[in-house]
């Protein structure tokens, strides 16, 4: 019997309104496994009326007081660990070993990072000759959090802990696809200890629930994470009310590999750049530059090591590569493996779905995908596919490598490899992305700023920028 997904409103589990559920597919056997409530603006009424009564007590909680309940969820889920990475790897379709390791691990990591912040750090002051003026950051209110099925409990946790951090009340709601681990983790909300109302967890799809998000008059900022055109989507509507917004939004990343580079470390970083989580990482990287002087041995290299990547059912300990999250998402990239081959590319790897015999014979596996012969400007090399696709450009200097690598629309994130480290210094200041990695790639330090320029997003997370975003900054001066 599939699990019904209850909205947790005002402290407790509750059904929708409407009555109404749909179905979510477990992507390893294409089974429906759970139900999800199809949340609609009467449920979000409700929920935005919760957190307003909350909003003056939670407000007036002391940060470290807060901040406890933040370190004290975090333990309830690092002692149920085991079972929020089983259903994160059923409900998404990743290995075990990334949903323990990256997913569940970072979650914890994100509650426990915020729930210490200093929010007196954020503060200002400025002595001069007849005033003295200091700077005060308090929150906003009703705020809401929107978060995709990528890495399902890592960013829900990454944008609910500095929203409850710094003092509002919060209208969550997690992808329609990947809905169960925000719903365990709403399950330990009161034993943690929130006050009832101070988060309020709602299921249900984007063009129900999230527009209503965006629409209603008492939500005062969104942060969201997600695709490119629901961000412009989200945008548009909250301008009407000069609502704030941060805006993580999709990539084009380029790994560039210099014929100087320590070559096995850069085969590793850029197969893992280029099919970690199935390639389903928003800072993966689906376009791999090359030195032309290495090319064909890079190539020859990086198919090898791709080919060995172990695909099967990611609850089978030493799985590396699962299935992708749902069936209209394998055939998306599918339908661009296709293209790939009408622009004229030579498949080197890959390019289909993989059938894995047994429980997940139905399951919606993509195998691997590398590419070559593709011009940097076809839409192959110009639109996030978001799948396990890398697709190798060779480049004759630095110049050509660095045009390459801004000529697209986005600027999320970007590696580079080389034996150089002024190279290294000067390729990172040359390229337009929120994000370079020098010699590796994903190595994320949780206080540094995160996001993306260009089509990839407006605004940073990480620990100030995000305590940023969900206050508002008064000043404050007197005569001296
Ligand atoms: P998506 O935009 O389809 O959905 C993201 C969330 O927005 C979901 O919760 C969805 O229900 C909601 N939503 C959809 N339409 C909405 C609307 N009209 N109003 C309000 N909410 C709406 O994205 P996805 O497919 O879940 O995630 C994949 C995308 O996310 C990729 O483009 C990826 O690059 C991007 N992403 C970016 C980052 C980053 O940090 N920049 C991180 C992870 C994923």
């Amino acid at each position: 019997m599939p699990v019904t997904i209850q909205n947790f409103i005002d402290g407790a589990l509750t059904a929708p309104q409407s009555g109404a559920y749909f179905d979510t597919d477990e992507p390893a056997t294409g089974k429906p496994y759970a139900r999800v409530p199809d949340s609609d603006a009467a449920d979000l009424d409700l929920a935005v009326a919760a957190a307003q009564r909350a909003f003056p007590a939670w407000k007036a909680t002391p940060a470290k007081e807060r901040g406890a309940l933040l370190i004290k969820l975090a333990e309830l889920i690092e002692q149920k660990k085991e079972a929020f990475a089983q259903a994160e790897s059923v409900d998404n379709g990743k290995p075990l070993y990334l949903s323990r390791d990256v997913d569940i691990f970072r979650a914890i990591a994100n509650l426990r990072n915020f729930g210490s912040a200093d929010l007196d750090a954020l503060n200002q002051t400025f002595e001069k000759d007849t005033s003295s003026s200091y700077t005060l950051r308090q929150p906003i209110g009703v705020v809401s959090i929107i978060s995709p099925w990528n890495l399902p409990l890592l960013l829900f946790t990454w944008k609910l802990a500095p929203a409850l951090m710094a003092g509002n009340c919060v209208i969550a709601k997690p992808s329609e696809i990947t809905p169960m681990t925000a719903y365990m983790l709403s399950e330990l909300l009161n034993e943690a200890g929130f006050p009832p109302g101070v988060v309020n967890v709602l299921h249900g799809k984007g063009a129900s629930i999230g527009n209503a998000i965006t629409a209603h008059p008492h939500i005062k900022a969104i942060s969201f994470t997600g695709g490119t055109p629901t961000g412009l989507a989200i945008y548009q509507g909250a301008a009407k009310q000069l609502k704030k917004v941060s805006l993580e939004l999709g990539g084009k990343n380029p790994t560039l590999v210099f014929a100087d580079a320590d070559f096995d470390k850069a085969v590793a970083g850029v197969v893992a750049s280029a099919f970690t989580n199935q390639g389903q990482v928003c800072l993966c990287s689906e376009r791999i530059l090359i030195e032309a002087s290495i090319y064909e041995k890079f190539k020859t290299a990086m198919v090898e090591k791709a080919r060995q990547i172990t695909i099967g059912d990611p609850l089978v300990e030493g799985t590396q590569h699962g299935a992708t999250v749902s069936k209209a998402h394998m055939e998306k990239i599918l339908s661009y493996f296709d293209l790939a081959v009408e622009e004229g590319g030579t498949l080197l790897l890959g390019g289909k779905r993989r059938i894995v015999e047994g429980r997940c014979k139905d399951g919606y596996f993509v195998e691997p995908t590398i590419f070559e012969n593709l011009a940097p400007t076809c839409r192959i090399n110009q639109e996030e596919v978001f799948g396990p696709l890398a697709v190798l450009i060779p480049f004759a200097d630095e110049a050509e490598a660095i045009a390459i690598a801004n000529g697209t629309p986005f600027g999320l994130s970007a590696s580079v490899f080389t034996g150089s480290a002024e190279r290294g210094t000067r390729v990172a200041a040359a390229i337009d992305s929120g994000i370079v990695w020098i010699n590796c790639w994903n190595v994320r330090d949780l206080d540094t700023p995160f996001g993306g320029m260009k089509h990839s997003g407006i605004g940073r997370e990480g620990k100030q920028r995000a305590l940023e975003f969900f206050t508002e900054e008064k000043t404050v001066t007197k005569l001296k």
